[in-house]
């Protein structure tokens, strides 16, 4: 039975994230890995397919047509071309392709039609596509299952009250009615925020009340540190500290415990030792290649070297959650190395799987 949680409260949430850090990051990784393989982070990549231009006022957003940003806007790329950038993503690692445009929201004809044979395309690619392309109704949803549509993102960007100071042009409403409509279909759900954009700790927090109470939770949660843009409202905004990133992203994984978070904008910022505490404390994604949609992001070998450093796989695809690694299979690693671990920890009914199984083998060869 899982022990997901669905009734988090604001109070609980804050008393988490402002606990000492060692204590939330113990909890934090100790949820990660029973539910998780701690050695496994999933690999995206992000594309444009449509750049600039969106009739939106998102504060944090230079592709917003009303904001003078230096982005060179893109009418929707070509299937090929996208076909030939998910082939260029997985042979870099990349098990998963989101791609996004710079839409308020879908609207059906030619555009639309081309979006759901990108999807079908990437689809017989056998990687997960995700699509984050604004509003959408029940129908549309719909229309992007059938193509084979794996993910659907739509942010909720902060908590409901900070929200109305960064947007206007839609409502936090919308955004869940969204999500709803993505709910009705087999397609998983994406949404996650933003942090940094001059919100209070508990509006973070508001933030993960909204989607840990979403039943069920969504299969996957960004959490963005925002790359302040110049030429846009929040242009002026202090980059986010790596001590609230850590943080944000082991509240998340204690509060969600089956998501994957994924460690998404804000990580040129990040020095390798901050990016490893993040995966520490819950992250299992990040976003691979030089943008992130229109702001920079590491380049995909010095991920990799990265992941190297750190012992790190990349997720294969259609893996939605854990490779259980069970008490039992941890308690194994330490009594074939003559140790028994130090600490206790909570029983919990978790099946081990022969993968886990064989990878416990492997770290006490
Ligand atoms: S975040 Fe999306 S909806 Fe908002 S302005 Fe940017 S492209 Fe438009």
């Amino acid at each position: 039975m899982s022990s997901t949680r669905h009734n988090w409260t604001k109070e609980e949430i804050l008393d988490i994230y402002n606990k000492p850090l060692m204590e939330l990051l113990y909890e934090a990784a100790t949820t990660h890995r029973r539910h998780h393989d701690p050695n496994t982070v999933q690999v995206s990549t992000l594309l444009s397919i449509k750049t600039g231009g969106c009739p939106e006022d998102c504060g944090y957003c230079p592709q917003a047509a009303r904001y003078h940003t230096d982005i060179e806007g893109n009418d929707l790329m070509s299937v090929s071309q996208v076909k030939a950038q998910a082939l260029r993503a997985k042979a870099s690692g990349s098990s998963r392709v989101c791609m996004g445009a710079a839409w308020r929201n879908v609207k059906d004809g030619p555009e639309f039609d081309q979006v759901l044979e990108m999807v079908r395309t990437i689809n017989k690619l056998d990687m997960e596509v995700c699509c984050t392309l604004g509003m959408v109704t029940e129908n549309q949803a719909k229309r992007l299952a059938e193509a084979g549509l794996y993910a659907y993102n739509h942010n909720l960007d902060s908590s409901e009250e900070y929200y109305k100071e960064v947007i206007s042009t839609r409502g936090y409403q919308d955004r869940l009615e969204t999500i709803d409509n993505v709910r009705k279909t087999n397609v998983t759900v994406c949404s996650g925020g933003i942090i940094g954009m001059g919100e209070k700790v508990a509006d973070r927090a508001g933030m993960l009340v909204a989607l840990s109470t979403l039943n069920p939770q969504p299969e996957s949660v960004p959490i963005n540190a925002l790359v302040a843009v110049e030429g846009t409202p929040l242009e002026d905004q202090k980059p986010v500290s790596i001590w609230e990133m850590i943080r944000m992203v082991a509240t998340t994984r204690i509060v969600m415990p089956e998501t994957q978070v994924r460690l998404s904008a804000g990580r040129t910022e990040m020095s390798r030792e901050g990016q490893a505490m993040c995966f520490f404390a819950g992250a299992n994604s990040i976003f691979a290649g030089d943008k992130l949609l229109t702001t920079p992001n590491p380049d995909v070998s010095e991920d990799m070297e990265l992941f190297k450093l750190l012992g790190l796989n990349p997720q294969k695809p259609f893996i939605k959650k854990m490779q259980p690694q069970t008490v039992e299979a941890e308690d194994s690693q330490y009594q074939d190395l003559g140790e028994k671990p130090k600490w206790t920890r909570p029983e919990h009914k978790i099946e081990r799987n022969e993968e886990a199984k064989l990878k416990a083998k492997e770290l006490t060869k």
